[in-house]
């Protein structure tokens, strides 16, 4: 996929209210699913195109609900190290194998999970990764803790903490000679 054309509309953006729009934005298919937000009130926001983040979020919470048994818990967490947020989703489903981690991340590339397996193109992942790549961020499938499920785990970068105007020139008045 080339993302020559794509144009980033960088705003600091809460990570609540965005999980709040996904939620939103998936209330039919989330339904079915306890949701449990985890993210801290103080959690710096992110540097990054809310329309686009908003998306790749979409595109991987609609996969938990697809994946996973129905009424099976969908948790929602974000912190921060240094200037990163990270922002995990985990399920309870079938989990990707180890060795098809990185390639759910491919065009088409689809992980074999039975009969009956839900139907889909395989181009959910491979656009959450160019979103995010594009921000300067990272992304990953990781086993779910406790060794179940799948966590979708992003880092992206934060937005650099505005400049208090009291910290300017005015507060210390320089000496005149
Ligand atoms: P699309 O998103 O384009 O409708 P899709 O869901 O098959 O189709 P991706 O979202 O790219 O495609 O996911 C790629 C594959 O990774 C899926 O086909 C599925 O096998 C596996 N996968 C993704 N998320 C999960 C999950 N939460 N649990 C288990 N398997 C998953
Ligand atoms: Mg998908």
């Amino acid at each position: 996929l080339g993302y020559g054309a794509l144009t980033l509309r960088r705003t600091p953006v809460d990570l609540r209210e965005l999980v709040g729009q996904v939620r939103a934005d998936l209330a039919r298919l989330i339904a079915d699913h306890p949701i449990e937000v985890d993210i801290p009130r103080d959690l710096p926001p992110l540097d990054a195109d809310a329309v686009l983040i908003g998306q790749a979020m979409v595109n991987i919470v609609e996969n938990a609900t697809k994946y996973a048994p129905p009424q099976s818990p969908i948790r929602i967490a974000g912190w921060a190290v240094d200037g990163s947020v990270f922002v995990a989703v985990s399920d309870q489903g079938p989990g990707i194998p180890p060795e098809d981690a990185e390639r759910v991340f491919d065009l088409f590339y689809r992980v074999r999970h039975g009969d009956g397996q839900p139907a889909g193109t395989g181009l959910g992942l491979s656009i959450v990764r160019g979103l995010v790549e594009a921000h300067g961020g990272t992304v990953r499938a990781v086993p779910g803790t406790d060794g179940r499920g799948t966590t979708i785990e992003l880092a992206l970068p934060a937005a650099k903490p505005e400049v208090e105007p009291e910290d300017t020139a005015e507060a210390e008045p320089e000496e005149s000679k």
